[in-house]
């Protein structure tokens, strides 16, 4: 965009903490921002399962170097991944909503209209690639977020 828009804080000057969370497998969330907090699930990190588990059940195929944690190739994808997931919880702090597209660092499959997003979808819409596995930006997150700057939320 241009633009720096983050900056490293300090313990008494900042925005945004970033935070684990230990819930459990049970929670249906890996990343979330919510009152200045950027919250990781911490049991999904840790979880050499997790991210090709994830990729497995987009994809529908198995994700490179998933048989090998110690591999360079599985770990570009875990770093991709939990980058791709930061990224995103960022996006929610600069007022981004979730977008259908898989394309965009935004995507989330499914949402319900209510207090929190505006529109409801039910199906991803897919064009093969996900953002979340390339730790990419697209076009569309990147005129989103200059709308949300030009709107005044950042
Ligand atoms: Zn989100």
């Amino acid at each position: 965009m241009g633009t720096k828009v983050f900056n490293l804080g300090t313990k008494s000057h900042k925005t945004i903490t970033v935070k684990w969370k230990y819930n459990g497998a049970s929670e249906e969330w890996d990343g979330m921002y919510q009152d200045n907090s950027l919250w990781i699930n911490k049991d999904d990190f840790d979880n050499v399962n997790y991210v090709p588990d994830t990729y497995q059940a987009a994809l529908n195929k198995e994700m490179p170097g998933a048989g090998n944690p110690n591999s360079s190739t599985y770990k570009q994808q875990y770093i991709n991944y939990w980058i791709a997931i930061i990224t995103h919880e960022l996006g929610h702090s600069l007022g981004l909503d979730h977008s259908p597209y898989t394309t965009d660092i935004m995507f989330s499959d499914s949402e319900t209209a209510g207090p929190d997003f505006k529109y409801t979808w039910k199906r991803a819409k897919v064009d093969g690639s996900y953002a979340e596995f390339k730790n990419s930006l697209s076009h569309r997150d990147i005129n989103r977020a200059k709308l949300t700057k030009l709107l005044g939320y950042w």
